[in-house]
């Protein structure tokens, strides 16, 4: 081959070998160029897409090298035969906590950060039929997906329903006792409290996902159900990114540290 492309260097053989190698080279130059457009468009929409995930919160979601490797769980509260708290005009807690849940993962999924969820779908993991032994099925699973996971940080994404119907405002529970569950809980209220205009203050619990898990594990919870001004922000799809955004950067700037 190599030889008859030095005979033919000046004859019509090496015509052909020029067109046939200008050819491949425009070929290159084609798929080059497609791969290159299809990178900026790609990239192009995902700045859109993050833009319109960030809304207009003064900060946002950025990929960060140092999430790399880092496990976080999220655990939508109730779902399936459980609702969860309903709220005054019949919103069912299960699914306000599944879409605030679907918007955290999108939000750290951004960040770099793995993350693993318990639910993305109505349903809850009991399978008798006995309503509290459901109940305790469907928590015994959920603690075993988060031990499995070895996750670094672990939420719990609730709703809340009290008997005054004016409270109002996000609240993050801790594990009674950690000095680090308090912290990191901290960072969460603060944003949260950016975002619901009725701030509230951190609180340490006993609840059974807070005690029953390594990691360090915060409930959330959103908003109050009972009161019908909040009630109807929490299924407002903008209010649920505001407070995804805010529990995403609670969580990246503490796994950053
Ligand atoms: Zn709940």
């Amino acid at each position: 081959m190599r030889n008859r492309r030095l005979i033919n260097i000046s004859g019509f053989r090496a015509g052909r070998f020029v067109s046939e190698r200008a050819k491949n080279l425009l070929l290159g130059f084609i798929v080059f160029n497609a791969i290159m457009i299809g990178a900026v468009i790609f990239l192009v929409g995902r700045a859109d897409q993050m833009v319109e995930m960030n809304g207009n919160v003064g900060d946002s979601i950025v990929w960060n090298q140092k999430l790399i490797g880092k496990t976080v769980v999220i655990d939508a509260g109730h779902g399936g035969i459980d609702p969860g708290a309903i709220g005054v005009t019949g919103v069912k807690e299960k699914d306000i906590n599944l879409s605030v849940a679907l918007k955290v993962k999108e939000f750290l999924q951004l960040s770099g950060v793995t993350v693993v969820m318990i639910r993305e779908d109505d349903r809850d993991f009991g399978t008798s039929t006995r309503a509290s032994r459901n109940k305790s099925e469907d928590l015994a699973y959920r603690t075993k997906v988060v031990a499995d996971a070895q996750a670094d940080v672990i939420l719990s994404i609730h709703g809340n329903s009290f008997t005054d119907s004016r409270q109002q405002g996000a609240q993050v529970f801790h594990y009674k006792g950690s000095q680090e569950g308090a912290e990191f809980a901290q960072l969460l209220q603060d944003r949260l409290n950016e975002v619901t205009a009725h701030p509230r203050i951190i609180r340490s619990d006993n609840f059974y996902m807070l005690r029953n898990t390594h990691g360090t594990a915060l409930t959330v919870e959103i908003g109050f159900l009972s009161c019908p001004e909040e009630e109807k922000k929490l299924v407002d799809p903008d209010y649920q990114s505001r407070l995804a955004l805010a529990i995403a950067l609670g969580v990246t700037s503490y796994l950053e540290n």
